[in-house]
């Protein structure tokens, strides 16, 4: 049941129960008019607008909002990611991008920078390789320390956009279904994932190909990108923040998706590898090299594909019943 809302209405002279309607302002700002929807509170008994705590401020922030989308302007949150994606504080990434020592802070307090400044930030927010750039050229300025702290998160964030961007889609989409994935677990899901879309649909969900190291078929990319996170789960924000949204993923490949997670991914990184070293792609690549050896070898798509063609005619590998079914096959 909705909470019933109430307020005193100056109208009718006592508390009456409202309603929010959007409603349509005008302002000029900087010589120029412009539309803004906000939100009213409506008395339901006199029609009146009554004043509600709280809406004011709201309709601030809203007003603000819809005023930076209209000009192309970055918004405050997107100026705090900043901070955090390169690992720096508000002085030094001001002077980083040629700005006054204070300029970023009294942006993060509300003041709405020029267009130009808002496109240095939008820039060093969409590419790494800018923002080392401005980084470079402003190196004298800042101290050693924050230079490579922040050099060094660039520099991560640089590798992540070597990856194809199916890739990354599939990633986020691994961490938002499961609140625990360590390196060495995310490269087997990538594998299964990708081994069950070749299976169902005859093509490859994303391009990357993947060798046979000693733990297991690696991405090398990816591993490059987590290794700092050695066995520990992995807490990266910044690669939610900046990949969620890039490239939606289709039905089909969701669903492949959502039964690898759901089988596949309560298991620990060491059932997964022991599931792995079982399967015929990864022994394949193998061959010839001892246990330990380190090994550059590719399981082709061909070798997954086809092994996993013939799991598929067994198992059907469609539902998770079928998937589990199949894990529990394996690991016995
Ligand atoms: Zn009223």
């Amino acid at each position: 049941m909705m909470k019933r809302q109430c307020e005193f209405c100056t109208e009718c002279r006592m508390e009456t129960e409202y309603r929010l309607e959007p409603k349509v302002i005008h302002k000029v700002i900087k010589d120029k008019d412009y539309e803004f929807t906000i939100t009213a509170a409506i008395c339901s008994e006199c029609g009146s607008e009554v004043d509600v705590r709280g809406l004011i401020d709201k309709n601030s922030k809203e007003v603000d909002h819809q005023y930076r989308v209209a000009e192309g302007i970055i918004s405050i949150e997107d100026i705090s990611l900043l901070l955090k994606l390169y690992n720096i504080g508000k002085t030094p990434l001001s002077i980083a991008l040629g700005f006054g020592e204070v300029t970023v802070q009294r942006y993060l307090d509300g003041q709405i920078p020029s267009k130009e400044y808002s496109d240095i930030m939008t820039n060093a927010l969409a590419s790494p390789t800018f923002f080392k750039n401005k980084l470079r050229e402003n190196k004298e300025k800042i101290t050693p320390a924050a230079y490579k702290k922040a050099w060094e998160a660039a520099d991560k964030l640089e590798r992540a956009f070597t990856v194809s961007s199916k890739l990354l889609r599939v990633i986020t989409y691994i961490f938002e279904k499961l609140d625990e994935v360590t390196p060495l677990s995310l490269q087997k899901l990538l594998y299964f994932t990708q081994g069950f879309f070749l299976a169902l649909y005859g093509k490859a969900l994303f391009e990357e190909d993947c060798e046979a190291w000693v733990h297991g078929p690696v991405y090398a990319p990816i591993y490059r990108l987590f290794k700092d996170f050695t066995y520990n789960p992995i807490d990266d924000v910044r690669f939610s923040i900046l990949f969620a949204s890039k490239e939606v993923l289709t039905e089909e490949e969701k669903k492949v998706l959502d039964v690898i997670t759901q089988t596949f991914g309560i298991y620990g990184a060491k059932v997964l590898e022991y599931i792995t070293h079982n399967e015929d792609p990864w022994k394949q690549a193998r061959i010839g090299y001892t246990t330990d050896e380190y090994s550059h070898e590719i399981l082709t798509k061909e070798s997954i594909q086809s092994y996993y063609q013939e799991v598929s005619k067994k198992y059907n590998l469609k539902s998770v019943e079928d998937v589990k079914q199949y894990i529990q096959d394996v690991i016995g």
